[in-house]
């Protein structure tokens, strides 16, 4: 069965056709610059990158070309559009309403546009894209939207409620939801099979470093806890975005700079994180390269984020009266040991003990970094979102 998984923003669209009896990736790729120009990269297994620039007007466009290049006579992947048995979409937001994956419908696509102020950049695209291909499919392909938002929606009141005056709750849904969920969810499940455990007797911590980078505290098989908030901005310091600040540094800086609303947002959302802090970049490899080198402040940045990351395990043990395993994914999760050493150092009076013999050097591939005797066990999980969200589309068609 071939599930075709799409991601769109409001200029892209990346896809990847799964074959998901056997997990392969039949074809991927990104159209970009949709509206301005139009670049479409399509890179199908086994054969030929393919890359066309033709005009891009809008996403059906875009649907379109991608629908055309699967089933190219030269570099296709299938014979027949047809032989596409459903899409899945990730959708950024679905607010309070859905803790699962669904099939769109009416009812869905009013919840996705009801959620447009919660997810401003990601909800009108992600609707886009659902709209563009109920357009160009064949009538009756089932769609299905795949929520950022939805393992956390089993966090208990207490942990998802902010202290503000509670008609905002009300009025404007402010609360938090936490984002990543399909990592989270995907890392989380992996992590008891591959130790062989049952999902629902383990407490789990899972880190998701990347660009963007949260934590969420899992217990008898729920999400309790995760960083983000209502919007990804919460939690961690991460690329570029502060994560959790004393919220009266807002105002502050708005009055001693005379900023507006969005232009704060900007300097909270893209100026700040690690790469306000060390003035080199957001990409760990440029940070860890200028901290050996001896810049001061990329060292400070590394640290914030080390330090910061270890605050949050400790404080998901304590939510969860103890972890049994903690794991790290994506970018930085996924690849930089020194990083997931500085986070599990100083841990050991909590039974985290990481065998340098083996998380030294050891990049994207599943593994315990923990010693044998380690109370509590560290692992790698490469996560894949993707096939994350062609297997909730298989389960739910
Ligand atoms: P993601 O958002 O999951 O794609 O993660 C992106 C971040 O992961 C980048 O900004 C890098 O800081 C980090 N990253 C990716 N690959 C590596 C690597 N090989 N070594 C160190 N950091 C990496």
């Amino acid at each position: 069965m071939n599930i075709l998984v799409i991601n769109c923003g409001s200029s892209s669209a990346k896809f990847q056709l799964f074959d998901i009896d056997n997990g392969t990736v039949l074809a991927k790729g990104n159209a970009e610059r949709i509206g301005i120009d139009g670049k479409l990269t399509f890179k199908p297994t086994g054969k030929d990158e393919f890359v066309s620039t033709d005009p891009m007007p809008d996403h059906k466009v875009a649907v379109k070309m991608i629908l055309d290049a699967l089933v190219d006579k030269t570099h296709g992947v299938i014979s027949d559009i047809s032989e596409i048995a459903a899409v899945g979409h990730r959708v950024l937001h679905g607010g309070k309403y859905y803790s699962a994956s669904v099939i769109v419908d009416d009812d869905v696509k009013r919840v996705i546009r009801e959620c447009f102020p919660l997810g401003p950049l990601h909800n009108p695209a992600n609707l886009i894209g659902i709209e563009a291909c109920e357009a160009v499919l064949p009538k009756g392909t089932p769609q299905v939207a795949v929520f950022d938002t939805a393992f956390h929606q089993t966090m208990p009141p207490k942990a998802y409620m902010y202290a503000l005056p509670y008609e905002y709750y009300e009025k404007y849904s402010i609360r938090r939801y936490g984002f990543h969920g399909t990592s989270h969810r995907y890392v989380s499940h992996r992590v008891a099979d591959f130790l062989g455990k049952k999902y629902e007797d383990l407490k789990i911590v899972t880190c998701h470093l990347g660009n963007g980078s949260s934590f969420a505290a899992v217990k008898d098989g729920k999400c309790q806890d995760t960083s983000m908030g209502l919007t990804p901005l919460a939690g961690i310091c991460m690329g570029t975005r502060t994560g959790d600040i004393d919220p009266a540094i807002v105002p502050f800086i708005m009055k001693k700079e005379g900023l507006s609303p969005d232009e704060m947002d900007n300097l909270l959302n893209k100026k700040s994180g690690v790469q306000g802090i060390s003035g080199v970049s957001s990409d760990f490899r440029d940070l860890e390269k200028a901290a050996k080198e001896g810049n001061e402040r990329a060292q400070l940045a590394l640290d914030m984020f080390a330090y910061q990351g270890k605050k949050i395990i400790g404080s998901y043990a304590a939510a969860m009266g103890g972890v049994d395993v903690v794991v790290f994914t994506a970018g930085i999760g996924e690849n930089t040991d020194h990083m997931r050493a500085a986070i599990c150092k100083d841990l050991e009076f909590m039974g985290i003990e990481i065998d340098d013999s083996v998380n030294t050097g050891l990049r994207g591939k599943e593994a315990i970094i923990s010693k044998p005797g380690s109370k509590v066990t560290v692992c790698v999980i490469p996560t894949n979102e993707e096939l994350a969200i062609a297997q909730e589309t298989k389960a739910l068609i």
